[in-house]
């Protein structure tokens, strides 16, 4: 029976840990919450009493936390993973973190005789929960390998997307691309509207034409024409405006240290920006619809 240690039990994590347990797996979750645990024990997990107890004798260690520091610490902190997994284990990063600290980990990972690769995921809590995530991977051939059947009792898509830390560069650069375009379609719904064209014509008409993208056809920002969109819930997540402003964060910070010109993205951030400086970056991003019509 495959024994993982599952640490970080949040909105994302508790129910991929309890996807694990569906799937036969012998989880040991650790959070720094113990209603987290608590509840993961709910849904069959087995209770750890720190990082390190949920690692040690695991096959695999599975870490969704929020955020790079996070993953240093539980990795390399004296009770940390890395002093207390069996040798054979196989580590599997699912956080969100900036592409620096995701190299540096699973080099020292490496260093010290362990198969790890980087694994964001794309989907937010109902794909978690239904077991439906992408896993965009990063690392070496065969540390993929050995993730591959874990990650596919979580999510339906396993991608492996090259060396360590590819997994990271995927998710922030799709992500600055969808922040962008989501900002571009608020504009050009505006623009419409204060020119006399309704959504509905205009969606009609551009949907089918070249400023079609995801963010209008499948997440319009303009009430109206697709029924499923946030936008005709008051803009509800969905996905925060805060998640994506962590993750152009993040693309703006590699993008810094890559010397990349990515003067879109900047903007965009800048935007997301303001929508929490307002209070309301737990609107979904499309919200920033709102702020665009000087709404917010
Ligand atoms: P969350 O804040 O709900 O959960 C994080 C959990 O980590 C918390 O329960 C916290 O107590 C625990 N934690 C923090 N530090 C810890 C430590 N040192 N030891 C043990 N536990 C610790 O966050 P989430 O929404 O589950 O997101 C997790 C990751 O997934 C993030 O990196 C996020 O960017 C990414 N992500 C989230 C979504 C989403 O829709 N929520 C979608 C895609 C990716």
């Amino acid at each position: 029976m495959t024994k993982v240690g599952f640490i970080g039990l949040g909105n994302m994590g508790a129910p991929m840990a309890a996807n694990l347990v569906k799937a036969g797996c012998v989880v040991h979750a650790y959070d720094r919450s113990d209603v987290a645990v608590a509840k993961a024990v709910n849904n069959g997990c087995l209770s750890a009493r720190s990082a390190a107890d949920a690692a040690s004798n695991a096959d695999f260690v599975i870490t969704m936390l929020p955020a790079g520091s996070h993953v240093k610490s539980v990795y390399f902190d004296a009770d940390g993973i890395i002093e207390s997994a069996s040798h054979d284990a196989t580590f599997i990063d699912c956080s969100t973190i900036d592409v620096e600290t995701a190299r540096s980990v699973i080099g020292a990972a490496s260093e010290s005789g362990f198969a790890m690769v980087d694994a964001p995921v794309s989907g937010g809590v109902a794909a978690a929960t239904k077991g439906t995530l992408t896993f965009m991977v990063g690392g070496e051939d065969e540390a993929f390998a050995r993730a591959k059947p874990v990650l596919e009792k979580m999510g339906k898509n396993i991608v492996h997307a090259g060396a360590a830390g590819n997994g990271q560069v995927a998710k922030i650069c799709n992500n600055m691309l969808l922040g962008i375009t989501m900002i571009a379609t608020c504009e050009a719904f505006n623009l419409a509207e204060k020119l006399g064209l309704d959504a509905q014509t205009f969606y009609d008409i551009s949907s089918t034409a070249s400023g079609q993208s995801w963010s209008m056809t499948s997440y319009c920002p303009a009430p109206g024409p697709l029924e499923s969109a946030p936008s005709n819930r008051d803009y509800q997540p969905g996905f925060a405006a805060a998640m994506m402003l962590k993750d152009m964060r993040l693309a703006q910070e590699a993008a810094h240290k890559a010397k990349a010109a990515t003067p879109l993205g900047a903007q965009s951030e800048a935007l997301y920006a303001l929508m929490e400086s307002a209070g309301k970056d737990n609107l979904d991003f499309s919200g920033v619809m709102r702020l665009i019509k000087g709404d917010l």
